[in-house]
């Protein structure tokens, strides 16, 4: 409980808080009227005294006036920063939603930069000098690379997602226009309605798109003839949806692409595949398992295959959808696609990272799988070195064995061997917090009551970076 005062009291503390004038002057005399603009610095002052005044209503004294403008100054600092920022990932997890997904290659950067800083040919064809299509930009690297007749880009992969079905749900493969059903229907595995992340249902991004949802089979087994019994009049599409956040393992069964595709074209219905992560190279060289590539499910005959741009294929936030030329092209011709297409800068990014697949050097230049493709050997070299940078700094730290996740919708349960810099053992969320509030944070993880770092996903060249978010969390802390 508060001490109870007196309200007169209450109300002379009050006056004793600064006024707006006075932090202002503060503000314009270290520069940052000039920086942030009046309206922000006001703000902040007023936002800096309300909860100065509720300090003081709730019975505390008043902070002395240099307290109040020190942290007016500070949060100023902190609204420089900016709202996005820089961190430094040392969590290990390689695709890390949270964190932004994949890093770009530098070449991908200066694709983007070129891209965002004049004019560009996005929509005009240099040769015949007219209008000219957006699309083709990245369509032609995406057509050599997975072997599909035709490639989309639209803004991520939930949109391609829900493209692919609006598009679709009107018709039947050889068949363009026919009286649509009453809703068409789609038929998808119980054992494959799952939730992406972030509130995306598979199930949901079906009902928006006008179809009626038909489930097969159980949540553990699914079998052809499921299929085959639900397939009727009205049946326009037979949906897979990639269980990319997490292993269903035991007694199960599941039905194998190109045998969805054989009962598709047997019927007469389209077969999409929403594969998610979308990974160009095989993962089984990299210790990972078993994952379809998208070359792998375009060989099995999907009129469609959705994909991220920026979970395992590395690029910029993207969708991607590939697949028969027919069945492309009612998805670029939907009103749709007016709403989800990509902007010039996504596409030049994404072209820049496809061309590091053609030329076979994906592994080395593309952050994503050179961070995938670390042998355990460099990342133990890399976090001693951390250690002996550190020196008495980190008194009981120590270089420990342990294992990165791959994430991001991406490999679920499988990791890779590494080597972390584990924090000295003490209160962990507490240290957590520090490195948060480096000048530019650094997110680790907790195991075991400990804080790991793990240099896997620590980008070449931010070492320092890192070492000064360590030495930020271990400092003393100001009384
Ligand atoms: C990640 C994922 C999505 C969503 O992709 P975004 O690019 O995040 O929109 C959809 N389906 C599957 C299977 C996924 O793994």
């Amino acid at each position: 409980m508060a001490p109870s005062r007196p309200g007169t009291d209450i109300a002379s503390e009050a006056r004793k808080l600064p006024r707006v004038d006075r932090l202002i002057g503060a503000a314009e005399e270290h520069g940052w009227i000039a920086r942030l603009g009046h309206g922000l610095v006001a703000e902040a002052a007023r936002q800096v005294l309300e909860s100065a005044r509720r300090e003081v209503l709730a019975g505390s004294p008043c902070p002395p006036p240099e307290v109040v403008e020190s942290r007016f100054l500070s949060r100023l600092a902190g609204a420089a920063r900016g709202s996005l920022r820089r961190v430094v990932n040392a969590t290990g997890v390689v695709v890390h939603t949270n964190l932004g997904r994949a890093p770009l290659s530098a070449e991908a950067l200066e694709a983007m930069r070129l891209a965002g800083m004049g004019y560009t040919n996005l929509e005009f064809d240099l040769e015949a000098g007219e209008r000219g299509d957006r699309y083709g930009h990245a369509a032609g690297p995406l057509v050599r690379l997975t072997g599909a007749e035709a490639a989309l880009v639209v803004n991520n992969n939930a949109s391609a997602v829900l493209l692919a079905l609006a598009a679709l749900m009107g018709s039947r493969p050889g068949a363009a226009v026919l009286p649509s059903p009453h809703p068409p229907e789609v038929v998808i595995s119980r054992g494959q309605l799952v939730e992406i992340g972030g509130g995306f249902r598979i199930p949901d991004v079906l009902r928006r798109s006008g179809a009626a949802l038909v489930e097969v089979g159980t949540t553990n087994r699914t079998y052809l003839r499921d299929y085959e019994a639900a397939v009727g009049e009205r049946t326009r599409l037979l949906l897979s949806v990639h269980r990319s956040n997490f292993r269903l393992s035991g007694f199960t069964e599941d039905v194998a692409l190109a045998d969805l595709v054989a009962l598709g074209r047997r019927v007469g219905v389209w077969v999409v595949d929403d594969l998610g992560s979308g990974a160009l190279l095989p993962t089984r060289r990299y210790g990972l398992g078993e994952e379809p590539t998208v070359q792998d499910r375009v060989r099995a005959g999907a009129d469609l295959v959705c994909f991220s741009g920026d979970k395992l294929l590395g690029g910029p936030q993207a969708g991607i959808l590939v697949g028969r030329k027919e069945a492309v092209d009612l998805c670029r011709r939907h009103p749709l696609m007016r709403a989800l297409r990509v902007d010039k800068v996504t596409l030049a990014g994404l072209a820049a990272t496809l061309a590091h697949y053609e030329r076979g050097e994906a592994e080395r230049e593309v952050p994503v799988w050179r961070a995938i493709a670390l042998r355990p050997e460099a990342l133990r070299a890399r976090a001693g070195g951390w250690l002996e940078a550190l020196g008495p700094a980190a008194a009981g730290a120590e270089v420990q064995e342990s294992a990165s996740a791959v994430g991001g919708g991406s490999l679920p349960e499988v990791t890779l061997p590494t080597w972390v810099l584990a924090l000295p053992p003490g209160d962990a969320d507490r240290q957590a917090a520090r490195l948060r509030g480096a000048e530019v944070p650094v997110v680790g993880r907790i195991e075991e009551g400990r804080v790991l770092l793990d240099p896997r996903t620590v980008l070449p060249g931010e070492d320092e970076l890192l070492l000064a978010g360590v030495r930020h969390a271990l400092a003393p802390e100001p009384a």
